[in-house]
Formats: C-alpha cells, structure tokens, sequence
C-alpha cells in the first residue's frame, strides 16, 4: 500500500500539480504529518474537502499502524507494537527522561544476523523496512506523545511533545538494510519534515564493515554505536556469527575511519553476559583493543531471554569489569535498566508479544488496560 510518508516533498509537489493544486498544498500536507502527527488525510482540515478524499483514495498517510501498547507502571516507558500492511510486526520503545525523549526504532521485521543472545535473533529476518515504515514509528510515538495522557507527562512536555533522539537499537540490523535507513534519516533529519539533529540520532550495527565505511562519506553527524561484545573474534564469533565475515580489526578500522571523517565519538556496546564475556581479563583485553582511540564503552545489562542459557551478570561485577576498561583511559557508562519488568528496554526486545496475549500481561503487571 502506498503512504504520503514515503513521498519526497517533491514528490508531492508533483502529484498534487497532476491533480491540479499548487504546490502551497504540499507544505500544509508535510505541516499536518510532520507537526501535527495526523494519521489519516481526513484530519487535514485547512484542504479542500476533494483533496482530502483523493488523498485517502491514493493510499494511507502512515504505513503501519499501533496493534498493542504497553505503559511501564512508572508511566516513563511505552513500548509499542506495530502492525504493517503485510501482517509483519516490528516494536519500538519511547523513553522519557528529564530532558530527553528517545525513541528506540526498528531498522528490520526479524534479524539475518543471528547473534545468539538476541531475540530478534534467533527469529531470522522477515523483511526489511521502508523508508517509510521507519518515519512512521517515529511519527505515531510523537503521536502518543501528543496526546496521551498516561504518560509521565509533566517531565514529557515540560519542553515540548516531540521525540528528541532516535536510535536505531529496535530490531534489525540498520546497516544490512542501509537505503532506506538513509532515506529514513533524510526524512528525520529534514528541517522541512521531522527536522531532528543528526547528532541526536543514533545508528547501531554489529559492523557491516563496507556499510560503515558508505556511512562515513555521507556526511552527517550521526552518533555510530557498534556492538563489539568481546574483546577478541574467537569469543565474538560465538556471540555474533558475523564476525567471522567482518572482524575486529576491519571494525576497528571503519570506525575510526568514522571518527576521522566526522569528529564524532563511537560508542562501542557491550552485553554483559554472566562468565561468558565478562572475566576481568576480557575487561583489561578489552581496554587494550581501544586504549587511545576516540570512543566510550557502554556495557548493557542482560536482558535474559526464554529458552536461552545466557544469565546476566550481576552488577557489582559490571562495575568491576567497567574499571579493568577504565584502567585503560576509556571512559565506560552503564546503560541504564528501562521498562525491565516488561521486556521494553531498548535493544532487547522480548518475543513476549507473540508468546503471551496483551491483556494477559497487563493484567500479570497490574496495570489497567
Ligand atoms: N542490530 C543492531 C541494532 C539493534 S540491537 C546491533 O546489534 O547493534 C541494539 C543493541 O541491543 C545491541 O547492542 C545488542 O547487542 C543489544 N541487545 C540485543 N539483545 C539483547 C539482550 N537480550 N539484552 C541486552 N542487550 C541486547
Ligand atoms: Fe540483529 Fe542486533 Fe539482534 Fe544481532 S543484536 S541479531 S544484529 S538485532
């Protein structure tokens, strides 16, 4: 089905002059979607009423629509489920912070890639998305964002209804599904469309080598997150099966690459598996890997997942890792839990939607529907 998001303002310039409008019209369109969050052309209430029903008549104005919500019981974690046109499901988690409200997109219906910690994972890959199926998760949350008002929402709106930040850490792996994440990032980064700063957007990958160098050249700010996990390709391979394609030492590389062409730190993620990556020598070998190069260490706690043997490690010793890093000048932070007691944080979405109805987890949570 065709959606006006996936419609470039000169796309849209073009067909409305087909059916005889100006070109003014596309702005008030993109007003409506871009400022307003209006989800169907009916609402575009300052068009003309013909306009509005050829609009519906061409297609949808989003591509997906919200199948299942749930709200953490501290009202500062939503995490959606989104039905696409085809019937594939994808999820995405909006944060809310003092200052901040990040939003957690998916790149992908399922992961090729296999990491064996991972959820999304072990399910393979179902399709990639559309340029516009990444916006519209952006759009419908600043949607609830706008209008809900179980949200936490005096700190939520204190500075504004919109998303702040977006990373790409939903599911999927952005950069196996590069054309229309950059497309998405244009849509995103547009001072005509959702007009977000790139320093504020974040892409995620478990180093697509050749696709972080193409990053690299565009030209943007963005934050590059890569998810190394271990310190040596032996370990890494277990965890992340394409690392043997692309090992360390060529990510290495990219990303410094990336530092060079862009000024920008890189993140390197790191899940903290219980006796597995997480010895204090695998800290210190870790240290060594990144010891002078322009990046900080983000060790994410374990979320754990059905059927997987994987345990997180406890935090005491995530702190005690953090300081073998540290030891060597890098600076380390500890991602923070979000929405554990629902499977919501970021980067570790649960298969729970599928496995368990949503009333029935609502209930099992306490929470009013
Ligand atoms: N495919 C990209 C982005 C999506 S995953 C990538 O892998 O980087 C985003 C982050 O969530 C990654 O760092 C990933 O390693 C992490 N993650 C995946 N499953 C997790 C889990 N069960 N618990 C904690 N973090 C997890
Ligand atoms: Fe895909 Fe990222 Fe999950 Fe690995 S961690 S399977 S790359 S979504």
């Amino acid at each position: 089905m065709r959606s006006l998001i996936d419609l470039s303002r000169d796309d849209l310039v073009g067909l409305l002059a087909e059916w005889g409008y100006p070109a003014y019209r596309a702005r008030q369109i993109h007003g409506w979607i871009f400022g307003q969050y209006v989800e169907a052309s009916e609402q575009m209430t300052n068009l003309p009423e013909p306009l509005r029903r050829q609009l519906a008549e061409w297609g949808s104005v989003w591509p997906l629509e919200i199948a299942d919500s749930r709200l953490s019981r501290s009202g500062d974690t939503l995490k959606v489920l989104f039905r696409l046109a085809d019937g594939a499901t994808i999820e995405a988690v909006l944060m809310l912070y003092d200052r901040r409200r990040t939003l957690c997109i998916s790149s992908q219906a399922g992961c090729a890639m296999g990491c064996t910690f991972c959820a999304t994972g072990l399910d393979g890959l179902t399709r990639n998305l559309t340029a516009g199926e990444i916006v519209g998760q952006v759009l419908a949350l600043s949607r609830q964002l706008a209008q809900r008002r179980d949200l936490a929402t005096d700190r939520a709106r204190a500075n504004g209804s919109r998303v702040t930040n977006v990373v790409f850490m939903g599911m999927g792996e952005p950069l196996h599904n590069y054309g229309p994440v950059r497309d998405a990032i244009g849509v995103l980064t547009s001072p005509e469309a959702y007009g977000l700063g790139a320093r504020n957007l974040t892409v995620s990958t478990i180093g697509v080598v050749p696709a972080m160098r193409r990053l690299a050249l565009e030209g943007l700010q963005l934050r590059l997150a890569v998810s190394l996990h271990a310190p040596h390709d032996h370990l890494r391979i277990q965890l992340v099966p394409p690392g043997k394609r692309w090992p360390i030492r060529d990510i290495m590389a990219a990303a410094d690459e990336y530092v060079e062409r862009t000024g920008r730190r890189v993140t390197y993620e790191y899940v903290m598996l219980d006796g597995v990556n997480d010895t204090l020598e695998l800290g210190r070998q870790l240290g060594r890997v990144l010891r002078g190069r322009h990046c900080h260490v983000n060790l994410i706690p374990f979320n754990p997942i059905p059927g997987q043997p994987y345990r997180p490690t406890p935090d005491g010793r995530i702190r005690a890792f953090a300081k073998q890093v540290e030891a060597s000048g890098v600076p380390v932070s500890v991602r923070v839990r979000r929405g554990v007691e629902m499977d919501a944080g970021c980067g570790q979405l649960s298969t729970r939607f599928k496995l368990e109805s949503a009333s029935v987890m609502l209930q099992a949570d306490g929470e009013a529907p």
